[in-house]
């Protein structure tokens, strides 16, 4: 009996021998057989593949790119309810740089962190220090679109906008991170302590001297602790002093 050309194929290929040779005139009158040797299938890339070739991708942007990047990204919900994304502000060579939650209502509007009630109170503990929004200070988020009726973003959102403040990070080279409120304090130092724990010391980003300090909105709601946060701009404050005349001794 004789024996069905892709058959035939087959079984030479499992026994080491093809490519095989085929008589042109029966090329064509019976279904052609699969004459490659099968490569071997390249191994899917996995999820934590994909997300490390994005984040490596993200390291490596310069400004503009970061920005459009920010702009255009959609890899979390949150993109679907944004007026538009909120990239963050202010100096992009500043000893300092302030890092909240994520954008509320009027930041989604004006795509400009900090810039409600709680951002007015930024602006004034800011300038009771002698800074001012933008000079010598950036403002970012840990995520740079609003969540929905302002809850915490989830941990995965954050987890999907981190390779964006890591780079406004690394392109910034801030001497000093102020960390405002438990999102930011969390995400940045990957612990669930508390603010009450983790302020009043020096932690650190990467290398980069970080204070933890409570959120404006926060201080809004608790006037009491608004002592404890000036404690906290005073430290802050005597660190870069540190910081500053280190630098000068140094060179
Ligand atoms: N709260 C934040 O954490 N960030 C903002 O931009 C506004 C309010």
């Amino acid at each position: 009996m004789p024996i069905d050309p892709g058959r035939r194929a087959l079984i030479l290929r499992e026994l080491g021998l093809a490519p095989i040779w085929v008589p042109r005139d029966r090329l064509h009158s019976a279904p052609a057989p699969d004459l490659a040797v099968a490569e071997a299938p390249a191994p899917a890339a996995t999820a934590q593949d994909l997300a490390e070739d994005r984040t490596a991708r993200i390291l490596r942007m310069e400004w503009p790119e970061l920005k459009q990047e920010v702009k255009g990204c959609t890899a979390c919900g949150l993109h679907a309810g944004r007026t538009q994304t909120v990239f963050g502000v202010g100096d992009e060579q500043a000893d300092w740089l302030l890092v909240g939650e994520g954008p509320g209502a009027e930041e989604d509007a004006r795509g400009e962190p900090f810039v409600g009630q709680a951002g007015r109170l930024l602006d004034n503990m800011l300038a009771a220090i002698g800074l001012a929004r933008g000079r010598d200070v950036y403002i970012a988020n840990v995520v740079k679109c609003r969540p929905p009726g302002n809850r915490v973003p989830e941990p995965q959102e954050a987890a999907q906008c981190e390779p964006f403040l890591l780079q406004q990070i690394r392109l910034i080279a801030p001497r000093l991170i102020v960390a405002l409120g438990k999102t930011a304090a969390s995400n940045l130092l990957h612990t669930d302590a508390s603010i009450g724990s983790l302020r009043g010391r020096l932690h650190s980003f990467q290398g980069i001297p970080l204070l933890v300090t409570y959120h404006p909105a926060y201080l809004l709601r608790n006037l009491p602790d608004k002592a404890k946060a000036w404690e906290d701009l005073c430290l802050a404050c005597d660190t870069m002093k540190r910081l500053k005349a280190g630098d000068s001794a140094a060179s």
